[in-house]
């Protein structure tokens, strides 16, 4: 069974194969380390766990490279103002250096929450300088970069395929002055910077001697350098949210074919925004919504990775509380269906659900639709032991820990009330175990009487 998968390059979907199967190249870019990623972050990052998952499932092996913005990002893409790091140095009191590491532990332990496939190679900027500054200087051995007061800059209209991947109707927009706060040095708009110098009034935390003085890298360049050192010149796939068709992503192209002169990527595929109050939900919009928040709400990760498997990636997804709380439900009612099958023996998935659910995936990732065939294969008359070993399966591609038991740390006052229940079910005092069972339930806590004894359930 062949997968689909849609590249935003030709803008079609398109039978995936290799370059050298059955080894796939990956690159995802990753989080810049100034401050919590929220939510919408984690819908690309879901998406780009399950294209991994989904080819590992059609017997692909995954490379899977991500890396960590620490330094160069400026609070506008198109290099303008200051370093999101040092941004959020100031505002905590601490060291670009401490900030980095905080959010990215804090990165990284959202990912484990939510099930996310470690990368083979998790990469951090900081620690590529070398091959950042080798990559521009075979730029400007090329001719393709040009000086100016603050730094190198890209020069695109050396690069006539700069705007393939956004197509046509971006560019115009661009012509426009869309892109933000023009620099009067800048001789196009979509130039950009490859090498920032360090500001002359003002000591900056990180910074690097180059051959063109001392600064620090633009954004962009870290990705196209790190990506070609893990994975080669040219490799099979690279993904990223869709905000970054316009600019990050046509900025590696032109960073990466420009040097090589050859292909930098054969799939582009990027995912669409999570909305909140109908706009993208963003740190800069004010209303965003951390993982932390999800957790002390009361809802588990996994509801929210959930969530995100309603909805297909390349289309836009609504987050509202109310939405969470029935991805919830829908999501216990799958747990509590697998919890009871696991005591069954396990016998192979029915060619019938399997196949449907694989056919979903090979059509560009269809994740809304392998969902329904778990419930439709829930729902029908097959053998316990069947609908088990399809569970199993499915469970390995979609992450939602369906065979775990609800890890909610139980109050000490709910505790208590399960263990009196348990003593007094034991002796046979059901008056007493019906009046805790309601006790239980005034503290959001469902009591159920199972062959196994009492199992427990949040409201
Ligand atoms: P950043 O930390 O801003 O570099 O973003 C990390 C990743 O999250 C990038 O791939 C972005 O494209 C993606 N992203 C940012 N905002 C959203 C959103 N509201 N919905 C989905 N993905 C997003
Ligand atoms: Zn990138």
């Amino acid at each position: 069974m062949p997968i689909v998968l849609f590249n935003t390059l030709t803008r079609r979907k398109e039978e995936f194969s290799p370059l050298r199967p059955p080894e796939v190249g990956l690159y995802t870019c990753g989080p810049t380390v100034y401050n919590f990623q929220h939510v919408g972050n984690y819908r690309t990052y879901i998406f780009e766990d399950s294209l991994r998952r989904s080819l590992t499932l059609f017997g692909f092996k995954v490379r899977h490279v991500m890396n960590i913005t620490d330094v160069g990002h400026l609070t506008s893409d198109a290099d303008e103002g200051e370093d999101k790091l040092e941004v959020g140095a100031a505002r905590e009191g601490k060291s670009a250096w401490e900030i980095a590491k905080l959010y990215t532990e804090a990165f990284l332990s959202d990912c484990r929450d939510l099930n996310l496939l470690p990368p083979d190679v998790l990469c951090k900027a900081t620690d590529h300088i070398p091959e950042q500054i080798g990559l521009i200087s075979r730029l400007s051995a090329k001719g393709l970069v040009y000086r100016t007061s603050d730094g190198l800059y890209y020069d695109t209209a050396k690069f006539p395929a700069y705007s393939r991947l956004m197509g046509s109707e971006h560019v115009k927009g661009l012509e426009e002055g869309a892109r933000v706060a023009a620099n009067p040095e800048k001789k196009a708009p979509t130039d950009f910077a490859v090498w920032k110098f360090s500001p002359k009034d003002k000591q900056r935390q990180m910074e690097w001697d180059s051959p063109w003085g001392k600064g620090f890298p633009g954004w962009h360049i870290e990705c196209s350098a790190m990506a070609m050192k893990y994975l080669g010149e040219t490799f099979d796939i690279h993904c990223g949210g869709i905000d970054h068709v316009s600019i990050h992503h046509p900025n590696e192209i032109a960073q990466a074919e420009g040097a090589t002169g050859k292909p930098f990527v054969r799939w582009w595929m990027h995912g669409e925004f999570l909305l909140m109050n109908q706009a993208k939900m963003a740190k800069s919009a004010g209303g965003f919504v951390t993982l932390a928040e999800v957790k002390a709400k009361g809802f588990e990760p996994l509801d929210y990775r959930y969530h995100c498997l309603t909805a297909h990636y390349r289309r836009q997804l609504d987050f509202t509380w109310d939405t969470l709380s029935a991805a919830r439900t829908s999501r216990r009612r799958l747990r509590e269906a697998s919890i009871e099958l696991a005591k069954e023996a396990s016998a192979p998935a029915p060619a019938e659900f399997a196949d449907a659910f694989r056919a979903s995936l090979g059509d560009d990732l269809n994740l809304p639709e392998a969902l329904a065939s778990v419930w439709d294969c829930l729902r029908s008359n097959v053998a316990p032991a069947a609908k088990k070993g399809f569970l199993e399966m499915a469970e390995g591609m979609l992450g939602l820990g369906l065979f775990k038991e609800e890890m909610v740390e139980l109050t000490p006052e709910a505790k208590e009330l399960l263990a009196r229940r348990a003593k007094a079910r034991a002796e046979k005092d059901y008056a007493l175990a019906d009046k805790l069972r309601k006790e239980l339930e005034g503290v959001g806590i469902l009591v159920e009487d199972t062959k196994q004894g009492q199992k427990w359930r949040r409201k």
